[in-house]
């Protein structure tokens, strides 16, 4: 049998129109586009795509129902076990997942199952997706779920099906984590976001948003007082690392955490209709080499910076970053200094960013982490004429919640120590997963970890209601 070796093309808006709006950079398959991808799929017996798939998404059976022009049943397959197809389809590191594995990725390239996905559950959205309500039994136990990111929506969404009576806190005035807060527009639009968490609202989920849980509730009260039999923590990684380098706290520096939640949450780009503001000066240094570096680059030009760098210590081989970003901050003009380690920022007498000093390197030995260690090139200072530094070298989590339940074992990093098949803590019923376990990973791998924590928290609660009628 022959096969195209390539994927169907992406539509895209073009480098130099997309860098200055913040409309989404790729346009999504036509239904053509579509059939023309699904029929690359060879409909593996063994699918071996699925085992990249932490949520299980039966990829042969909905690409099938796309070959056949069936997508209402193509989309019924996929959200049977995945709530945020849309999100998934845009922002899973696909190659590292399902593509990974596809047969067609030993000869050519894989098939384009996170664009099919994507495809799918807009079609779906688009054209009015019909949801079941689920149906409550008086009596039906309780579940609190603290955060709204993916891993929390999953754990919601799973349990919501299950008949549990399942109620989201979240900190902020929007649910949704990082998918809301971090990740900009023209990568995830936010209304695709909320229309896939809506969804879970038609499942019967209650969303709390501006309620901090450590402040507005304990763990311990939502257990002991509030009626909730069991809880699950998602709370991410939500709070920036810094360097500790002279000049951090100068005006014009910035963590990406704020930079970017200014932009995403609150709207700045769209200042004044929205009345958050934020400054951005002609040139712009980003430090880092992750998916959050380059999407505050990119966002930063969009916000009309006329030259934005990336400074990153070791070489393009091992930012952690994924390709397709990398390809296409380049094509929209960001300037990568590679091999280059910030050393201090410097200012002007009113306390004002003027400059980032750097220093060369090399790469030398692999370290702990597989990687060659980046290594100073002794006399190679210099400085890059900025006027805003964006620092994003990564995130860990906020204490709160750890610090104010009994009896929570954390790490020595102060992630909470959790069981990686259950999400079980050390205090019973209540459960972890996602990025505030794991430290700072991926929207699937949160989901994934949701999804074996709704599983663990159902066979506890059934557990539980078994011994209290046992009791009676
Ligand atoms: P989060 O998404 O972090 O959500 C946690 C939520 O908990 C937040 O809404 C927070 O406000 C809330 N919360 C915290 N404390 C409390 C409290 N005490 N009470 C109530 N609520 C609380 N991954 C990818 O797969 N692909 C990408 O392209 C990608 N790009 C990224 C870009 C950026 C800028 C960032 C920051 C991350 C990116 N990631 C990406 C990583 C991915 O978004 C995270 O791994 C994922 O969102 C983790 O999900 P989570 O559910 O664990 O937590
Ligand atoms: Fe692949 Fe992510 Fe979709 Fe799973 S959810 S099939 S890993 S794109
Ligand atoms: Fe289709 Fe690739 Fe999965 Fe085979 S491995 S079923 S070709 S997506």
């Amino acid at each position: 049998m022959s096969f195209a070796l390539k994927k169907t093309k992406m539509p895209e808006q073009s480098p130099e129109v997309r860098n200055k709006n913040f409309c989404e950079v790729a346009l999504g398959y036509s239904d053509d586009d579509a059939i023309l991808e699904a029929r690359r799929c060879l409909q593996c017996k063994t699918a071996p795509c699925r085992k990249g798939c932490p949520v299980e998404v039966d990829i042969p059976a909905f690409i099938n129902q796309i070959k056949q022009g069936d997508i209402e049943s193509s989309n019924l397959i996929i959200k049977s076990t995945n709530a945020l197809p849309a999100v998934c389809g845009r922002v899973c590191p696909q190659e590292e997942q399902c593509e990974k594995y596809c047969v067609l990725a030993k000869k050519g390239e894989a098939v384009g199952i996170g664009r099919l996905e994507r495809f799918v559950a807009d079609y779906a959205r688009v054209h009015g997706e019909v949801l079941n309500a689920v149906e409550f039994a008086a009596n039906a136990q309780r579940v609190a779920v603290i955060g709204s990111g993916p891993a929390s929506l999953t754990v919601a969404g799973e349990l919501a099906k299950r008949s549990y009576k399942v109620t989201v806190f979240e900190a902020l005035h929007l649910p949704g984590g990082v998918l809301m807060y971090g990740i900009p527009e023209f990568r995830l639009p936010k209304d695709i976001v909320q229309a896939e968490i809506a969804n879970l609202g038609k499942l019967g989920v209650e969303m709390v948003v501006n309620s901090v849980i450590g402040q507005t509730f304990t763990v311990d009260e939502l257990l002991d007082e509030e009626g909730f039999h069991a809880v699950f923590i998602g709370t991410g990684a939500g709070l920036p690392h810094f360097m500790g380098m002279e000049g951090e706290n100068l005006n014009g520096v910035y963590s990406a955490n704020e930079f970017l939640t200014r932009c995403n949450l609150m709207k700045a780009y769209q200042f004044p209709a929205y009345k958050t503001p934020i400054h951005v000066g002609k040139n712009v240094a980003v430090i880092g080499g992750g998916n959050v570096a380059l999407d505050a680059a990119r966002t930063a030009l969009r916000l009309g910076a006329q030259k934005v760098y990336i400074v990153y210590r070791r070489s393009e081989e091992e930012m952690p970053a994924r390709r397709e970003e990398v390809h296409h901050a380049e094509e929209e003009g960001v300037d990568f200094r590679l091999l280059t380690s910030p050393l201090s920022i410097a200012s002007d007498t009113k306390g004002w960013v003027t400059g980032l000093k750097t220093l060369r390197m090399e790469l030398g030995e692999q370290d702990s982490s597989g990687r060659r260690r980046p290594v100073e090139v002794v006399g190679s200072e210099a400085e890059l004429a900025v006027d805003t530094v964006i620092i994003a070298i990564g995130q860990g989590p906020n204490p709160l919640v750890q610090a104010t339940t009994t009896g929570l074992a954390v790490d020595k990093r102060g992630n909470i120590v959790a069981d990686a098949e259950t999400g079980e803590t050390s205090r019973m019923g209540v459960f972890a997963g996602g990025d505030i376990v794991t430290g700072a990973a991926t929207v699937i791998l949160a989901m994934g970890a949701g999804k074996k924590a709704a599983t663990a928290i159902d066979a506890y609660l059934q557990k539980l209601k078994t011994a209290q009628a046992c009791s009676v």
